[in-house]
């Protein structure tokens, strides 16, 4: 496994790599700190070609004033030696200043949509997303991309993008991983105390619940929302920021379930904050989606 830490080291490893141009090449961007939700999209990678590339990049752009880009774990040994039994043939471990050099200036947004869901509550975040998932697409020239649905409104702006500005790669989105008790794996789980990581479970509670309702025939999404705030008003270490059913095709909310919709929700647990999501089904009868429809 090839351990690449300049772009332009990177850009000359690439002309030779794969050396025929008709394999694909299967990309997954990553912050590190890597668990087994990352693991999975690289399995997936794997599954789909014997060339793929994972970049780890604690990326500055994304995290606004006061959020944990300081503290964000970082642990490179321990995810380089993760990802050589997974058989990648390349880690991308660029640096802030050869991202971002002195004079950078340019920013790629999906209009609208990055201040949908969690851009409320983190303005700048979806745009320093975009930017950095398309520089790291130059650079890699990936064929396909592998994104979490964990982070769905992630996944589905980047979908937006790729086709708007015409990129030659497929997006793939792979399925939440999750924690025995349902707690969907993240980065960020290491920050909760043992109560609160108790606590976190609240999130996964709330959705099931909102599926079983659906599954029973409820379509109102008033109803729904509601009876949902209250779940997480009840737990005493969490603090809602948002819950929202909405469409996946352009994340407006809806009013009536009639069709598939996006279930996303954003928690605070104590400091933390965390996300989780589902797509809901009211045409099956169950509405849990195995199969990601992002
Ligand atoms: P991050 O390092 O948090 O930027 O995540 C890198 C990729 O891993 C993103 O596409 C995430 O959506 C994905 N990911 C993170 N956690 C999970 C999880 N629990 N299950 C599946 N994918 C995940």
């Amino acid at each position: 496994m090839e351990i690449i830490r300049s772009i332009e080291a990177f850009k000359s490893f690439r002309t030779g790599w794969p050396s025929s141009n008709t394999a694909d090449l299967c990309f997954v961007p990553t912050m590190g700190a890597l668990h087994s939700g990352h693991l999975s999209l690289v399995e997936e990678a794997r599954k789909f070609s014997q060339y793929v590339v994972v970049s780890i990049f604690v990326n500055p752009t994304q995290f606004g004033q006061g959020e944990d880009y300081e503290e964000y774990p970082r642990q490179m040994k321990k995810d380089i030696d993760q990802l050589k039994n997974l058989g990648v043939g390349a880690v991308f471990i660029p640096c802030d200043n050869q991202m971002y050099p002195l004079g950078y200036r340019t920013n790629v947004l999906v209009e609208k949509w990055e201040r949908r869901l969690c851009g409320h509550s983190r303005p700048n975040h979806f745009r320093g997303v975009t930017t950095v998932v398309l520089k790291l697409f130059n650079i890699v020239r990936p064929t396909v991309a592998f994104f979490g649905q964990k982070d769905a409104q992630q996944a589905i702006l980047i979908n937006r993008m790729t086709e708007d500005l015409n990129l030659d790669v497929e997006i793939f989105v792979c399925p939440i991983i999750r924690e025995k008790d349902g707690l969907a794996i993240s980065s960020r789980n290491r920050y909760l105390s043992a109560q609160e990581r108790q606590a976190a479970v609240v999130l996964f509670r709330t959705l099931n619940w909102a599926i079983q309702q659906v599954d029973r025939g409820e379509r109102k999404v008033k109803v729904l929302v509601n009876e949902m705030k209250k779940k997480i008003k009840a737990e005493p270490l969490a603090h809602l920021d948002y819950v929202s059913i909405v469409d996946p095709n352009d994340l407006k909310p809806i009013l009536r379930l009639n069709r598939t919709a996006l279930l996303a929700l954003a928690v605070f647990i104590g400091k933390t904050r965390l996300i989780d999501n589902t797509i809901l089904l009211p045409e099956k009868s169950s509405s849990v989606s195995k199969e990601s429809v992002l």
